[in-house]
């Protein structure tokens, strides 16, 4: 198998030839530039797709399977990203722009995808059910059961981040209120410090950052080394809405794994303890543990956006 895979992101695309090992024959990545024409962008995709068969030493015929990972909101029976942030290709059918210069079989689908089948496909022992929490400026999702993406009728499972936790809360991207991901991804615990330091010129973060605009994911962490009670108290208020979603997350799907991803994870020595705590003492009616309990862990987060797109459409066992 040859798989060519392309990973389009915000900032960077990327792209490689996999082989069935899930070793890249080639690998580059170009500079997506979202805001110019889809045209322009969609050729330079081509183009780089082009590059890396040639320097994989493979001819366009000997591709087994195309696979694209892509924010937004992605059709996977039609190939057309639908909706997309950021990048000018809302409503651009890339199957069909493919189908100019490749005969093979073409997949497309949400980035979170296929990350999650990427770091499935890396584990050694694979679970039955698997579900990826991905934490960033929002937070993305993945369902994987017994060995296949979980889709729903439309594609547009796994949007965990869009699960409403709070009743009429903070305004969310998506247009709706109170969404996991506007209290417990990177963003929301940034407006959280950000917040405190506008409510209170005393607050220690000043210290530590001196301009608001300078507050970043590391800034908390930066607080609770200086033991500072008032990073403790917005960590752990952050910490509690995360663990709050995943028992969510748990209560539906009691996956053998979850594994959450995204640079925050970065303070997982921080972060996983008192989730899994969390939900031990949370779990649904204390129900008996020797029943098993979702296993909860770090995402390798290395490639496997692009790993996961040349999977697609198979089946990994
Ligand atoms: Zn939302």
């Amino acid at each position: 198998m040859k798989a060519l895979a392309i990973d389009l992101g915000g900032t960077f695309t990327k792209a490689a030839v996999v082989d069935e090992t899930g070793r890249f024959l080639s690998y580059e990545k170009i500079k997506t530039g979202g805001e110019r024409q889809a045209p322009q962008i969609v050729s330079d995709i081509i183009d780089l797709a082009l590059n890396v068969i040639k320097k994989a030493n493979t001819r366009p015929e000997e591709i087994s399977h195309i696979g694209m990972a892509s924010p937004g909101m992605v059709n996977e029976h039609t190939g057309e990203i639908v909706r997309i942030n950021n990048i000018n290709l809302s409503g651009i059918n890339f199957k069909a722009g493919f189908s100019k210069h490749f005969s093979a079989p073409f997949f497309i689908s949400n980035d979170a995808n296929c990350a999650a089948l990427g770091e499935y496909f890396m584990l050694k022992e694979k679970p039955q059910s698997m579900v990826m929490v991905t934490i960033g400026t929002g937070i993305g999702g993945g369902i994987i059961h017994e060995g296949k993406l979980f889709l729903g009728i439309n594609g547009l499972c796994g949007e965990i981040g869009h699960m409403g936790i709070v009743k009429g809360g903070k305004k969310c991207t998506c247009g709706r209120y109170g969404c996991f991901e506007q209290y417990a991804s990177t963003s929301a615990l940034i407006r959280m410090v950000k917040e405190r330091m506008e409510n209170n010129p005393q607050s220690p973060f000043w210290q530590i950052c001196g301009d608001i605009e300078k507050v970043d994911g590391k800034t908390v962490f930066l607080g609770l080394d200086k033991d500072f009670p008032e990073a403790k108290e917005i960590f752990d208020g952050w910490l509690e809405y995360l663990s709050y979603g995943i028992l969510n997350i748990i209560n539906i799907f009691q996956p053998q794994l979850i594994l959450l991803g995204g640079g925050i994870m970065n303070e997982k020595d921080r972060i996983l303890p008192k989730v899994r705590e969390y939900i031990i003492k949370n779990r649904y009616c204390n129900y008996p543990l020797d029943l098993g309990i979702t296993q909860i862990d770090v995402a390798l987060g290395n490639d496997a956006g692009l790993i996961g797109a040349s999977l697609l459409g198979r089946k990994i066992l």
